[in-house]
C-alpha cells in the first residue's frame, strides 16, 4: 500500500502529506461489524502508525513498528490480531506481552473496545501482584486473547494453565521498557512455546540493541514502520526558560500559577528531585504527587488514581515510572531537569497535545544542560525558543486547585463492588447529577471515586450515612 516509502536506511517512512489527508479505516479489509464498531467508537481515520502498520499487519507479516503511548498503537496491534481471530474456537489465539501491570491493563481495556462488535471475545489479563488461582479461573472458563506481564505468564506456562498451541498472533508491546527491565529471558522462554508459524507484532519507542536480538530470534522477515514525527508533534508549543539550580523549584511553582494548566506532568532526572520537588509544591499550597520506580503497587495505583481522575493538579515522574501511563487530556508536560537523552525528551513532550489537542511543554534548563538542549534542537531539527522568567506572573489571585476530589471506599472488588453500584449511591440515592461524578476506579480492595470538589464533603456524608450493594461502607477523603 502507498502509504510511504523506504528511506537510506530501509526504513518504512509514512508520507508527511498523508498526515494531513488522513486515511479512513475503510480503505483496510475489515471485517465490517468492527469497521461499525470504529465508527461508534468515533475512530474516524489512522492515526500515521496504524496506516503505515495495519495493511502489512493484516496481511500476516511480521513487523518492528516505531511507536508510542497516544499513537494509536494498540489499535494498530489490536485490529491485526481480532481480524484473525475465530471467537468459536475456545483456544488462546493470540498473546500480548507488556512490561507493566498498569499497560496490560490499558491493552485489554482497548481490545475490549476493539472487539466490542464481535461475538464474546474473552481477554484476559495476567499480570503479577495478583492472586493466580482467579487468573487460572479466568483462563478455565476459556480466554481468545491474553494480554500480561513476561513473568506472570510464563507462570501460568509453566503451571499448565496457559497453553499457547493455539496462538496465531504474539505481540510484544514497549518491547524496549520490557528489556530495560530485564525481560529478555522471560520473553525469549515465553515465545519458544509459541508455534512458529505465528505472526509476531513488535512495538517500541525506542531501538536499543536487544530488538535485533529479539528479531533475529523469534521473527521471519520483519518489516520495519517508522512514522517520523509524530503528527501531534507540531500541536505542542514549546517554551524554554533558563534557571539555575538553586531557582529551579521556585520557577516550577512560577510556570504553574503562570499557565495553571489543570493537569501536568513534571518530569525529573532522578528519584529524590521528585520527591524533593513534590515536597516544595506541597508546601507552596499546590496539589502535587510523586512517582517513582520504587513504590508499592498499591501506592502507584492510588496515585494514578488520582492524578487521571483530575483531583491531583501535578505529577511529578521519572521517566521510567511514567512509562505506560496513558492520561489523556494532560494540559502541560514540564521538563524540570533536561533529560540527556534526546528520544527521551520528545517521549516526554509527546504526553501533551495528544489527539488534535494543543499541548504546551515548558522545558527548563541551566547552563550545564545546555549541550543536552543542543542534542535536542539536532535531534528534533528545531530551534528552541527561549522566554524569559520575568514574564511568568501569576494570571490568578486564586490558589491552582484540581477541579474534582477523591473519595475513598474501604471495599472493591472482593465485595464485588462495581462502578456503576457506586454512580447509582451518588446519582439516584444522593441526589447528585451525572456531571458532577468523575472517574471511578475500583482496584481489589478498595474503590476511588472523584467528585466535584463543592460536593466533596457532603458527598462523604452522604455515601457513609447510605448503602452500597446493599452494604453500609465507610468512605474518606483522600
Ligand atoms: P494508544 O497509543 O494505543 O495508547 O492509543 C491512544 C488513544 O488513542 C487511545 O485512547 C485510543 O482509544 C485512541 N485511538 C486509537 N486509535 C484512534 C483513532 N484512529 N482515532 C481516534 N482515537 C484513536
Amino acid at each position: 500500500m502507498p502509504f510511504g516509502s523506504n528511506n537510506d536506511n530501509g526504513d518504512y517512512v509514512f508520507f508527511d502529506s498523508i498526515m494531513t489527508t488522513l486515511l479512513p479505516f475503510a480503505v483496510l479489509p475489515l471485517n465490517p461489524a468492527t469497521l461499525d464498531n470504529l465508527q461508534q467508537l468515533g475512530y474516524l481515520h489512522m492515526t500515521p502508525i496504524q496506516a503505515a502498520s495495519l495493511p502489512a499487519a493484516l496481511a500476516g507479516k511480521d513487523l518492528i513498528a516505531q511507536a508510542q503511548t497516544g499513537s494509536g498503537k494498540t489499535a494498530a496491534f489490536g485490529l491485526a490480531l481480532l481480524e484473525r481471530l475465530n471467537p468459536r474456537r475456545f483456544a488462546v489465539q493470540a498473546l500480548v506481552l507488556c512490561p507493566t501491570r498498569e499497560l496490560a491493563d490499558q491493552v485489554t481495556v482497548e481490545i475490549r473496545r476493539l472487539a466490542r462488535a464481535l461475538d464474546n471475545v474473552k481477554v484476559v489479563t495476567l499480570c503479577g501482584g495478583v492472586a493466580l488461582r482467579g487468573q487460572r479461573a479466568s483462563l478455565e472458563h476459556g480466554a481468545h486473547i491474553v494480554v500480561g506481564t513476561p513473568g506472570r505468564v510464563m507462570d501460568h506456562l509453566a503451571r499448565g494453565y496457559l497453553a499457547l498451541d493455539a496462538l496465531n498472533t504474539l505481540v510484544l508491546d514497549e518491547a524496549d521498557r520490557m528489556l530495560d527491565m530485564g525481560f529478555f529471558e522471560d520473553i525469549a522462554t515465553v515465545t519458544k512455546q509459541c508455534p512458529p508459524e505465528r505472526q509476531t507484532l513488535l512495538f517500541s519507542a525506542t531501538y536499543p540493541e536487544g530488538i535485533e536480538k529479539l528479531a533475529q530470534q523469534f521473527m521471519r522477515a520483519p518489516e520495519q514502520i517508522t512514522v517520523a514525527p509524530p503528527a501531534t508533534q507540531s500541536l505542542i508549543e514549546q517554551r524554554f526558560y533558563e534557571v539555575t539550580r538553586p531557582t529551579r523549584f521556585e520557577v516550577v511553582a512560577k510556570l504553574l500559577n503562570h499557565f495553571r494548566p489543570e493537569s501536568t506532568l513534571a518530569f525529573c532526572n532522578t528519584k529524590q528531585q521528585c520527591k524533593d520537588l513534590v515536597t516544595y509544591l506541597q508546601q507552596q499550597g499546590f496539589s502535587a504527587l510523586a512517582l517513582y520506580g520504587e513504590l508499592e503497587q498499591r501506592e502507584r495505583d492510588q496515585v494514578l488514581a488520582q492524578f487521571a481522575n483530575r483531583s491531583t493538579s501535578i505529577l511529578v515522574a521519572t521517566d521510567v515510572a511514567s512509562r505506560g501511563i496513558d492520561i489523556k487530556e494532560l494540559s502541560a508536560v514540564i521538563n524540570v531537569d533536561i533529560t540527556p537523552d534526546p528520544e527521551v525528551h520528545v517521549h516526554r513532550i509527546g504526553r501533551t497535545g495528544r489527539a488534535g489537542e494543543s499541548g504546551l511543554a515548558l522545558s527548563l534548563a541551566a547552563l550545564y544542560e545546555m549541550g543536552a538542549v543542543g542534542k535536542i534542537e539536532q535531534y528534533q531539527h528545531q530551534a528552541s525558543t527561549w522566554y524569559q522568567l520575568e514574564e511568568l506572573v501569576p494570571t490568578s489571585t486564586q490558589p491552582l486547585l484540581p477541579p474534582m476530589v477523591t473519595l475513598q471506599i474501604l471495599g472493591g472488588r472482593k465485595e464485588k463492588i462495581r462502578p456503576g453500584d457506586v454512580l447509582g449511591a451518588l446519582t439516584a440515592d444522593a441526589g447528585y447529577s451525572r456531571e458532577q461524578i468523575g472517574k471511578i476506579n475500583v482496584t481489589e480492595f478498595t474503590t476511588f471515586c472523584a467528585v466535584q470538589r463543592d460536593i466533596a464533603r457532603e458527598a462523604v456524608q452522604k455515601l457513609n450515612a447510605g448503602k452500597i450493594k446493599g452494604k453500609s461502607v465507610r468512605v474518606r477523603l483522600v
